[in-house]
């Protein structure tokens, strides 16, 4: 009874909305959002309300692939990645989106995904929070015995997320001690490490980290490998794009450097004068290195701003990868769904 009534009220906004055709796309996007959170299994949502409006005109677009609201159908996979069909899952996870069989858990419109790296793909998301946490607190026990004041350590889940997670690294140096009403210089990149300069700081969070996965490793998600595999085998063009600008070496020594097209990092972004997450910069320069516009293209962030870049840069479907119990703010930043991981989207966790 309360699924008949869901669709009912799903038909009701389904109309309403259609008469609204001329609204952005973001619209289309939220609606579908919102008829999924009324329990309407997305592929009723999108089929109730046709196709997206699109606002990009100057976007290049696949003129050969029809822009339709399907979602990802087919034979299922017959390499080492998903397995076809999918059941329905949790409030978080994907849901039966048609009844029939769905694959890769994206829109059918999606030829190419932009994955983070850290967090997403990789476990070094600790490694970073454990580095940004040492060194931050190095350098506030230091200046807190200097001006006589209480030290207040670094929080590796509050001030992580809210601050530096996702961000250039010295984006993350500034925006955290803004936070805390501190200025600093901003110095050179050449800066030392006990240079006291946001480029200082910066670097000395950097030799933490290189050593931290010098002495540990790198492992990738195991769900975010399979996905991986399932993306290349369904012919979706990969890419990373992330901050960080160890990203070739961290691809490198998790062994997962040969699912990818192309990569936009942070040596990419200084070069080409990017802006950092959560400008959409970056995403939108994987999108072209791939040759796709941001219409077919997926997003997969763990950083909230991350997911603000994915939604800044108006891409088709952006999944939040929740690690650490942020499904609510990964949602509020615009994921258009979110995963605790990413073989929930091959409907196998
Ligand atoms: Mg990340």
């Amino acid at each position: 009874m309360e699924g008949k009534v869901n669709v009912l009220r799903a038909r009701r906004l389904a109309e309403k909305t259609r008469i609204e055709r001329g609204a952005r796309y973001r619209t289309w996007h939220r609606f579908t959002i919102h008829l999924t959170e009324l329990g309407v299994p997305v592929g009723m949502a999108l089929a109730l309300h046709g196709p997206p409006h699109r606002t990009r005109r100057d976007a290049p677009v696949d003129q050969a692939l029809p822009l339709e609201a399907a979602w990802r159908t087919g034979t299922p996979s017959g390499g080492r990645g998903g397995t076809g069909r999918r059941d329905a899952s949790g409030e978080d996870g994907p849901r039966d989106r048609t009844g029939g069989v769905t694959v890769i858990g994206l829109p059918d419109v999606v030829r190419a995904c932009l994955f983070d790296l850290d967090g997403v793909l990789t476990r070094t998301a600790t490694i970073h929070a454990a580095a940004w946490k040492e060194m931050f607190d190095g350098y506030l026990r230091e200046r807190a015995a200097r001006a006589r004041e209480e030290f207040v350590p670094f929080d590796t889940v509050a001030d992580y997320e809210m601050y530096v997670d996702g961000k250039p690294r010295y984006d993350g140096v500034r925006s955290f001690l803004a936070a805390r009403g501190i200025e600093l210089p901003q110095g050179q990149d050449s800066d030392p490490p006990d240079a006291e300069t946001i480029f200082g700081l910066g670097n000395r969070k950097n030799e933490l980290v290189l050593r931290m996965i010098h002495e540990g490793g790198v492992e990738a998600y195991e769900g975010s490998v399979r996905y991986l595999r399932a993306a290349r085998d369904h012919g979706l063009r990969c890419a990373v794009v992330s901050s960080s600008t160890n990203t070739h070496d961290v691809l490198v020594a998790a062994g997962i450097e040969g699912f990818f097209d192309a990569r936009i990092d942070g040596v990419v972004a200084e070069r080409e004068g990017l802006k950092g997450k959560p400008a959409p910069d970056t995403f939108l320069a994987g999108a072209r290195a791939l040759g796709v516009a941001p219409e077919r293209a997926a997003v997969f962030e763990d950083a909230l701003a991350g997911v603000a870049a994915g939604r800044a840069g108006d891409f088709v479907y952006i999944v939040g990868v929740d690690r650490v119990g942020q499904a609510g703010a990964l949602r509020e930043h615009g994921a258009s769904i979110v995963v605790s991981d990413l073989c929930e989207l091959l409907g196998d966790r």
